[in-house]
């Protein structure tokens, strides 16, 4: 057996409501209810978004891994480039080192046999062989020639640049003092070329200036051959080799603007002031950063720097670092979307859950508490949900009504009614009717009730879902509105239907053989002599007689059809559908008799009867399809002259319309 307060559920609806009964809530209990309902809130809130912020927090985490992986990739780079531009430097600068010891080596060893006696007795091919063949043995050396210490040329290995003279590069030499080896500023050489002169001042033995050996390099030939050493690192390298005061011997191709070349010489300088070998960074993010490693020339006066530029070397991770990023974000995406996606239709299938179990919950309480029955009818026209008010109304419990169909306990006459105006409800066609149906109570009573059906559409497809219903007990209603329609048409005083009653009666019925071809009789009845009657025995006993009259003619309606009303006073009529003239003059006859058989002393007429009599005239016809009214008030009007007529003929006779000795 159920428990009051839970019958059975509604569709969907998941949450019990609150047992009837339940304690009241004092103000402690709300507020602590107030709190676990904002708790819960919250804690569905986080719930709902949990998917979402993992996701997030994966991919953060995803999206900082990359990047740090990127960064740590980038400063590698950084770290790789600029050791190889040091390394790259160092080797350069051994490999000059190298050429200019050989050279200076050749260049002393020319001086020395300037010096030599057997030198005067040479031919002059053979003295520049032993002169200058060492020094020109070496790489990218041009020419080689002797100066005295006037500047004049003792002798040369080939022909000096057109307007250049000896004297010219002893100035330049003795600028910078005689000792060591002096390195001119590029200047143009033989076959306009560009060259750098590498001077040795001659020292006899009595210490005095004695003149100079210059050899040209050709500075194509030296950075090409130097170059070559770059190529074994591809990272855009470019090749600078200065003189100790900071002038270029070989020019390097600079990228980036002269400002920032020269930003960038003067940062190698200033580091190199510090340390033999090493690199060094220039220029702004703006301008383009440079990256220089740089080293001395052993113990020459020589810089030898190779630059690159940052954006150039950091072309290739940044191109990398693009496609990392964007294959990181694309895989996040496309990972991320349908999970984000599927988790916005499971918050909105949730939200479309809860507004269902809202409504739901709002259904029952209203259910529940209605005084009416509730009821959920599905499309199979089987009871999915009752509320308790059947108790009360049909006592039945909701668990006997649900899974049947209402067809099963509605009275007979009232199911085709029913089915007619709730079937287009069912197939959604009307939202809404109104009906009203006997149905059986358990103790076998029928009851009345009216209810209002509404249809239930799927929220999902918007397709008819069965119905609704909210019925109430009309059982004392409906039996206020028979006895109404009773007064309406009843006479009170015998019991018949009164005249208003009769006319309906009168008409259909005149209609009704119309169509039949049928003929349809009236008798009009009058009781005798009943105004003495009232004035002998007193008007009581007058009703009481007009009652016993009034049950014979009763009777004497035989038929279904037959309709027997008083007609005013003490006066009633008889209608005879389908009565020929002469039935209808045989049943007035038994009327007549019948009346008289009552028995009822009437001695206030002083008559030769001495009982209570009726005059009867009647009169009978077919009536006309297109004319039932006439054919009505013609007959009334018979009836009426041969009742006449047997009240002239002495009373307690009958009389019928067309007998001899009536006028019609
Ligand atoms: P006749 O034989 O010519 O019909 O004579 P009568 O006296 O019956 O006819 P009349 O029309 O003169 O009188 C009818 C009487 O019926 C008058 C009235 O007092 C009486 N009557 C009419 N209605 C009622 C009623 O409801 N109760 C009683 N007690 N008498 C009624
Ligand atoms: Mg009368
Ligand atoms: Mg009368």
């Amino acid at each position: 057996m159920p428990s009051r307060g839970d019958p059975a559920r509604v569709d969907g609806a998941a949450t019990p409501p609150a047992a009837p009964g339940a304690k009241a809530a004092t103000p402690g209990t709300v507020t602590a209810g107030r709190r676990n309902a904002a708790r819960h809130a919250l804690v569905q809130q986080v719930r709902a978004f949990r998917l979402p912020l993992f996701c997030l927090g994966l991919a953060t985490v995803f999206g900082a891994l990359t990047v740090d992986d990127l960064l740590a990739g980038r400063q590698q780079l950084w770290r790789r480039t600029t050791e190889t531009a040091r390394q790259l430097s160092l080797l350069i600068s051994q490999d000059i080192d190298h050429a200019v010891t050989r050279l200076d080596r050749a260049l002393r060893h020319a001086a020395e046999r300037q010096a030599a006696p057997e030198l005067a007795a040479m031919p002059p091919a053979l003295r520049q062989a032993f002169l200058f063949d060492q020094a020109l043995a070496e790489e990218d050396v041009r020419l080689v020639f002797l100066l005295d210490a006037r500047g004049d040329i003792i002798s040369a290995s080939g022909a000096l640049p057109p307007g250049q003279t000896g004297m010219g590069y002893l100035r330049s030499h003795g600028r910078h003092g005689w000792g060591g080896l002096w390195f001119s500023p590029p200047q143009p050489g033989p076959e306009a070329r560009e060259v750098v002169a590498l001077s040795r001042g001659l020292h006899p033995a009595d210490d005095r200036f004695a003149g100079a050996v210059v050899a040209l390099l050709d500075l194509d030939s030296l950075r090409r051959r130097l170059e070559a050493h770059l190529q074994v690192a591809d990272g855009g390298f470019t090749l600078g080799l200065y003189r100790h005061d900071g002038v270029a011997l070989l020019g390097a191709a600079w990228p980036g603007p002269a400002a920032g070349q020269e930003a960038g010489i003067a940062s190698i300088f200033r580091q190199a002031a510090l340390q033999p070998n090493g690199f060094v960074t220039s220029g702004t993010a703006q301008d383009g950063r440079l990256l220089h490693g740089f080293a001395w020339v052993g113990g020459w006066p020589l810089l030898v720097s190779v630059s690159g530029s940052a954006a150039e070397m950091e072309a290739e991770w940044r191109a990398r670092a693009i496609v990392t990023g964007l294959t990181t974000l694309g895989l996040l995406g496309a990972l991320l979307t349908p999970i984000l996606l599927l988790q916005r239709e499971v918050m909105r299938r949730h939200a479309a859950e809860q507004e269902a179990r809202r409504n739901s919950d709002e259904f029952r309480l209203l259910a529940e508490n209605s005084g009416d029955m509730v009821s959920r009818i599905g499309p199979d026209r089987i009871r999915r949900y009752v509320s308790p008010a059947s108790r009360r109304i049909l006592g039945r419990e909701p668990e006997e009504l649900i899974g049947r169909s209402p067809r099963e306990i509605t009275h007979p006459d009232d199911k085709q009614q029913m089915l007619d105006t709730v079937g287009p409800v069912y197939a959604g066609e009307v939202e809404e009717a109104t009906t009203a149906y006997r149905i059986c109570r358990d103790d076998g009573t029928w009851v009345w009730l009216e209810a209002r059906v509404r249809s239930v559409r799927d929220p999902a497809t918007g397709l008819p879902d069965g119905i609704v219903a909210i019925a109430r007990d009309v059982t004392e209603r409906k039996r206020l509105e028979a006895e109404i329609a009773q007064l309406v048409t009843e006479d009170p005083l015998t019991g018949l239907a009164n005249r208003r009653a009769f006319d309906a009666g009168f008409e259909r019925e005149l209609h009704r053989c119309a169509g039949l071809r049928q003929p349809v009789a009236i008798l009009l009845i009058d009781v005798d002599h009943f105004k003495l009657f009232n004035d002998h025995y007193g008007h009581p006993r007058g009703d009481a007689c007009l009652r016993r009259v009034a049950a014979v003619i009763g009777t004497a309606a035989a038929h279904p059809v037959d309709l027997a009303a008083r007609y005013g006073g003490e006066e009633f009529i008889l209608l005879l559908p389908g009565a020929s003239l002469a039935e209808a003059e045989r049943r007035a006859e038994g009327l007549r008799e019948a009346v008289e058989a009552l028995a009822i002393p009437h001695l206030g007429a002083g008559g030769r009867h001495q009982v209570v009599t009726v005059s009867i005239g009647l009169a009978a016809s077919v009536p006309e399809p297109g004319d039932v009214v006439l054919a009505a008030e013609l007959l009334v009007q018979q009836a009426d002259h041969c009742l006449y007529e047997a009240k002239r003929r002495g009373r307690n006779c009958v009389i019928a319309a067309g007998s001899a000795g009536v006028v019609a």
